[in-house]
């Protein structure tokens, strides 16, 4: 089997619920800046990176596959992919204007259009050809109703209806007001709301400096926190690592991360207790999967960042036995031919043939931007 060609696309997928924020980032639409790659055994492999839908930097990755990646690739066997990764990702040239950033996440997009194949060929859903089972179950825990805008009520019943009504055993929510008082009395609300035995998790997306982050720490443990999210700047190692030995709520971080070398020094200083790698910030499941054995082999769980590319985290989840959990929202859903599905808080495993990315036309045309 052979590459025939590379066809890029941008979709901007508006977020379900409009005009949400954390304590950075504000969205109306989520990016997805992705690849078919064609075969001339007739199967297409579908392969996206996340980003929030700036259509000028959505272009350089799209542009960073068509003019930089597609010669490389062009007559290769796509079922090589450890091979493939490799010869894109320490290309000289190319490796010179970026180990991370927009050529990372224009080799994450060809990397699982390469995998979609595989399993498309292989005739197996992903999480089979990688080993996994349905047996295993992976429970979900929600992140699409704990925004850091919504006013407290909306906060809370928001968090109850996903415990109460929805089946979820966690949900998370951010945190990183200027005072951390009013966050306080919010993670109080929500605790109080959704009672003792649902999972909370707190993310601070970066927003606070160290003694900020160690108060907050302190005086949330109270209300038996599962983990704190991006509690300070994202490549502080040596922050997080203080963070850890003063609080005793577990650290959560990785979707900030572009390299497996910055999880290994992470690792190496004892700074992060929940890995949250994300195979579109890294360079795709070749690279993912590098960090979840890395993650087993520290005896570190591994609960992939999702904000939403739980299509493809979904399947390496099933497989990977660091895995237990995994983040779910719903923006995304309908472009896909077969969308995730959440039942009685677990995800459905999915049985289509492939990496589960397959897009349907539709959603080409409809979300589709040049
Ligand atoms: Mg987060």
């Amino acid at each position: 089997m052979k590459i025939s060609a590379l066809e890029t696309f941008i979709l901007h997928v508006p977020v379900t619920r409009a005009g949400i924020a954390d304590s950075t980032h504000a969205l109306t639409h989520w990016g997805v800046p992705g690849v078919m790659i064609h075969t001339d055994a007739g199967i297409t492999g579908f392969g996206y990176t996340g980003t929030h839908a700036h259509l000028a930097s959505d272009r350089l990755i799209t542009s960073c596959i068509s003019e930089c990646y597609a010669p490389l690739l062009v007559g290769c066997d796509p079922r090589e992919t450890r091979h493939l990764w490799n010869k894109l990702a320490h290309n000289p040239p190319l490796q010179w204007v970026g180990r991370g950033g927009i050529s990372h996440l224009a080799l994450a997009a060809v990397d699982v259009a390469l995998w979609d194949i595989k399993a498309k060929a292989a005739q197996m859903p992903l999480w089979k050809l990688l080993g996994g089972s349905e047996e295993k179950k992976v429970e979900g825990y929600n992140t699409n109703g704990g925004w850091l805008n919504w006013s407290e009520q909306t906060l809370v019943d928001d968090c109850r209806r996903l415990i109460e009504e929805d089946g979820y055993r966690g949900v998370k929510m951010k945190v990183g007001h200027a005072e951390i008082r009013q966050d306080l009395r919010r993670v109080k609300a929500v605790r109080n709301a959704i009672g003792p035995d649902a999972k909370l998790m707190l993310d601070a997306n970066g927003r606070w400096d160290l003694p900020t982050a160690q108060r907050f720490g302190q005086a949330a443990m109270e209300f038996d926190i599962f983990w704190f999210e991006e509690p300070i700047w994202y490549d502080d190692i040596a922050g997080h690592a203080r963070l850890a030995a003063s609080i005793e709520t577990p650290i959560a971080l990785g979707e900030q991360l572009y390299l497996l070398d910055h999880f290994k020094a992470f690792l190496d200083a004892g700074a992060v207790h929940y890995l949250q790698p994300d195979a579109v910030r890294l360079a795709g499941i070749t690279e993912w999967l590098e960090v979840a054995d890395l993650a087993l082999a520290h005896r570190l769980p591994v609960v992939a960042h999702v904000g939403d590319m739980v299509h493809i985290h979904l399947p390496l989840s099933i497989a990977h036995p660091a895995c237990g959990m995994l983040e779910y929202i719903p923006w995304l859903r309908d472009c896909f031919t077969e969308p995730v599905e959440v039942s009685d808080g677990f995800f459905v495993a999915p049985q289509e043939f492939g990496a589960n990315t397959t897009l349907r036309p539709e959603a080409l045309e409809k979300y589709g931007r040049k």
